[in-house]
């Protein structure tokens, strides 16, 4: 039986649930892994991710579809990038079989939690990997733990979607040959001082531009950019210190082979801002958010958001994908995964 949830209103943060899967990775191997209901990790206090940031994440959703199945949304991909994350930080690499079969173990575990179609809410399944080995000197801890716990949110948009506010970042994000590319914890919490700073300044958003020249677009703390040109050509920027988005990567595919749209990802000046018709946020916990206006010191570059607060080509993009995700159009080969 589904929990009693008001699923409208239980907005965007932790929720314990039942279950949480848990991997150890001990004397050079993964342990089989297991479910348990302690929501609670008792590790050393010297453990590599206390003391050097020694862990990586992934963030993505499960869905009620339309006909009432529970779906994930291409978690190949979250694996895969989890794998590149582990490689960065010295973290034993979780094997794609094993993220895979724990992710599903633990939705399916916490089945009641998903919540229903047209709620507009989700289950958010957050896997992650942290050194939890002692370590004094800086170097990996030779202890890990694998572990994925969900927990339900709302829709991101409570009260309907409202075009967002950025500021262009006197802070970089990501440094040219760092980590930038991947989903390393220490790269958030370096980004809290710039995004509060944002919020108290009345922004909702930074956008980074490349550290190097300062001249690229990049991307937000926590989500890709996509363009649309006058001329209707779906842009994103090419950079090797941006986080591969999935979210982005469809839409780009949706874009190009459901829309029938012209694509490109490349290198996208900030000079070019204001030749852009429409901007959005590409992100898992939003999918695309329409993005009204960017403001860079007296100058500011205002968006389409004219068909109900998104542009119009913006709009048409979050209807296809959360139609795939739905189950309301037919999702390309491989990209949906059935959990019951
Ligand atoms: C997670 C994340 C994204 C979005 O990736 P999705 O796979 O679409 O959820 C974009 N940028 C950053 C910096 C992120 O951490």
């Amino acid at each position: 039986m589904k929990k009693n949830l008001d699923w409208a209103n239980i907005g965007f943060g932790y929720r314990p649930t039942d279950y949480r899967y848990v991997s150890t990775f001990k004397d050079g191997a993964w342990d089989e892994g297991a479910l348990t209901t302690d929501d609670t990790v008792t590790i050393s206090e010297s453990a590599g991710v206390f003391q050097y940031a020694q862990t990586c994440f992934e963030g993505m959703k499960a869905y009620t579809t339309e006909d009432g199945h529970t779906v994930i949304f291409r978690p190949d991909l979250n694996a895969e990038r989890m794998m590149d994350s582990c490689e960065r930080l010295r973290l034993p690499v979780v094997p794609k079989e094993k993220f895979l079969d724990a992710v599903v173990k633990t939705v399916r575990a916490n089945i009641d939690w998903v919540p229903p179609y047209g709620s507009g809410a989700t289950l958010y399944i957050r896997p992650f990997v942290m050194g939890t080995g002692p370590v004094l000197g800086v170097q990996p801890a030779k202890e890990s733990q694998f572990r994925v716990f969900v927990s339900p949110v709302g829709p991101y948009f409570k009260g309907g979607v409202r075009p967002l506010k950025l500021k262009v970042s006197g802070y970089d994000r990501a440094a040219p040959v760092g980590t930038g590319h991947v989903k390393a914890g220490l790269n958030y919490a370096m980004s809290l001082y710039a995004i509060e700073e944002a919020h108290h300044q009345g922004y909702d958003e930074n956008m980074y531009l490349d550290s190097r020249t300062r001249t690229y677009v990049e991307e937000t703390g926590g989500a890709n950019f996509l363009f649309v040109t006058r001329d209707g050509t779906v842009v994103t920027p090419k950079s090797s210190t941006i986080l591969p988005s999935i979210t982005r990567r469809s839409l780009m595919v949706v874009a190009k082979e459901y829309l029938g749209l012209k694509c490109e990802e490349r290198e996208i000046p900030f000079a070019e801002l204001g030749e852009m018709a429409e901007c959005g946020l590409c992100g898992t916990a939003a999918v695309i958010s329409p993005v009204g206006k960017v403001v860079d010191g007296d100058k500011e570059y205002t968006f389409d958001t004219s068909d109900g607060n998104m542009g119009p080509t913006v709009r048409k993009l979050y209807e296809t994908l959360t139609g795939i995700q739905m189950g309301r159009i037919e999702a390309p080969k491989g990209w949906i995964c059935t959990v019951d």
